[in-house]
């Protein structure tokens, strides 16, 4: 082999640091406090800032590759242990708040965290399960919503008597930089350690124009969490870019999110349906109140975006919806749906029903589908088999190495949902490979029927999925939860679903309840309605003798 000449110039998030610092100085950060009031600060002080939290974590005894914990809301000083930890060359272990404390405690012990960064709001939480986590040495409280308790470390106190400028060491860019765990609905998390290089490389991707187009002159709304996924790698991407980022802290109600997105005149905004579900509800309601036309995209993704709900803010409200696939093992975007130049003269149907699928695969990323027996099976369109991925920023093993099922002997991840791709790759989910309900030995879609029946004009939300059945051994029940003040029978759901679908999809029956039990990441909980309604459609046919 002929080498290339060129530098060997490690991919790191030290140099975005170092670059934000260098040309983005004056760009700004803003942040909703506990106590709804704003933060704001600039680039220049969150780099200043960055360079203290280092040296205290030095101070403290943090090494190259220590876990350092954060359980804390979406903000500035989130965003400061986004960059700090990294770059000084230690790990940023994201906690989901979201989570049961034994769930934290078990996820805390399995990183062996060192250290812990809390949200003072968020301490009732942590006393909960700090004592089962004997790894960590030092609690470190942000001071959101007042000062420290005694006898805690205060965020704000470590940092003041630090220098603001640090030499951050050059590290490997295949050294590790951030370990998220995934919100596993069956069996213990399990942890994803991102390397710096797989972080830079997405940041990268996600920076183009073809794929959500980050830019200096953005200003981005992370409403995902920065304990799921990295918050998609919007932070990075963000302080790569430039752009001005704004944080809405603990207050994700939607009228929250639609102030914050007009004061602060945000262009990107980005979180899972549930979010988007109720702020179409409310601008619906009162559809002049705000004004969003500096928005250019809402990315949707994390579960399944209804189409109903796609068309509804672009139909309604002008507003552009860009549905994109993921999962922590990726770091995380794995595909994004745009229509392509070939589209551009196709129905507006075509095209929205495009924007409603999972998209096609971002630079980097190759995916296929397999049968049961492994099989690669057709780009069709039609063939349904389990997605499989790979690529710079898709996990090779989990941390500790559990699930080692989960990688081919050929290189591949097997990402378990269920999926279609066509001809031109667009990638259509049609469930968990766990929520796929096999009726007489065929596959239906509960994301397809649930779709469907979020488009009824009475429903606000719809869950699918698999009860026994004696014949059919699974038959499809459909959940459903109506909009405040609307309804619709049993007959009026069949009749809707019967339009798009064959006879045997139908579910067998509806139950009306106020809502769909949720994960902590926001997805629909199949496993509760499954435990709570699986032997719904037994009892009948049992009372129908
Ligand atoms: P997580 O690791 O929590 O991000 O979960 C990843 C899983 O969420 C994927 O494997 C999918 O099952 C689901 N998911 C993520 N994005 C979408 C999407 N746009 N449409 C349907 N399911 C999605």
């Amino acid at each position: 082999m002929l080498t290339g000449r060129m530098m060997d110039f490690p991919l790191t998030i030290t140099h975005l640091l170092e670059r934000a610092r260098t040309y983005f100085g004056r760009s700004e950060i803003v942040s909703r406090l506990p106590d709804k009031s704003l933060h704001r600060y600039t680039f220049t002080d969150f780099y200043r800032r960055t360079c203290k939290l280092a040296q205290a974590l030095t101070r403290l005894g943090v090494k190259p590759g220590d876990r350092v914990a954060s359980l804390c809301w979406n903000h500035s000083r989130h965003l400061e242990l986004y960059f700090g930890v990294p770059a000084m060359g230690a790990v940023l272990h994201t906690l989901n708040l979201r989570l049961h404390p034994n769930d934290l405690a078990y996820i805390a012990r399995h990183a062996e965290d060192r250290i812990l960064v809390v949200d003072r709001s968020l301490l009732p939480l942590l006393e909960k399960f700090i004592a089962s986590v004997p790894s960590v040495e030092h609690v470190i409280v942000i001071p959101d919503d007042g000062p420290a308790p005694e006898g805690r470390l205060d965020y704000e106190k470590l940092l003041a008597p630090e220098q603001d400028s640090f030499a951050f060491p050059t590290l490997e860019e295949r050294s590790a930089a951030m370990l998220c765990y995934t919100s596993g609905t069956t069996g213990n998390p399990k942890g994803v350690l991102y390397s710096h290089r797989s972080c830079v490389l997405h940041t990268l991707v996600e920076c183009m124009n073809d794929t959500l187009g980050v830019s200096e002159s953005d200003t981005l709304l992370p409403v995902v969490p920065m304990f799921h996924a990295a918050a998609w790698g919007l932070p990075f991407s963000a302080v790569f870019a430039g752009s001005k980022v704004v944080f809405p802290g603990p207050h994700l109600d939607p009228q929250s999110i639609l102030d914050l997105m007009v004061a602060e005149r945000v262009t990107v905004a980005a979180g899972v349906p549930t979010i988007w579900l109720g702020i179409l509800a409310l601008m619906d309601q009162e559809p002049k109140r705000w004004d969003l036309r500096s928005v250019r995209s809402m990315v949707i993704g994390g579960a399944a975006a209804p189409p109903a709900m796609i068309e509804g803010f672009l139909h309604r409200h002008g507003l552009v919806v860009t549905h994109a696939w993921g999962m922590t093992e990726m770091n995380p975007v794995g595909t994004l749906a745009r229509p392509r130049r070939q589209h551009e003269n196709a129905p507006q149907a075509e095209r929205l029903a495009l924007r409603a699928t999972q998209g096609y695969a971002v630079p980097f990323v190759e995916v296929r589908h397999v049968s049961d027996a492994g099989q690669v099976l057709p780009w069709d369109g039609e063939t349904m088999g389990e997605l499989e991925v790979r690529g710079p920023w898709v996990a090779s093993s989990y941390y500790g190495g559990e699930g080692a099922d989960r990688f081919t002997s050929d290189g591949w991840f097997k990402t378990g949902d269920v999926v279609t791709l066509d001809a031109e790759g667009y990638v259509r989910i049609t469930d968990r490979s766990k929520d796929v309900i096999k009726s007489g030995g065929e596959w239906i879609s509960s994301v397809a029927l649930e779709n469907a029946l979020m488009a009824h004009p009475a429903v606000l939300e719809a869950a699918v999925f698999a009860a026994k059945d004696a014949k059919w051994d699974e038959r499809p029940l459909a959940a459903v939860v109506f909009k405040p003040g609307q309804s619709a029978s049993k007959e009026e759901l069949a009749a809707h679903l019967e339009k798009s679908f064959v006879k045997w999809w139908l579910p067998d029956d509806y139950v009306f309840i106020p809502q769909i039990p949720r994960t902590s990441t926001g997805k629909f909980l199949k496993t509760k309605l499954r435990e709570e309604y699986g032997e719904h459609l037994v009892k009948q046919q049992r009372q129908n003798g």
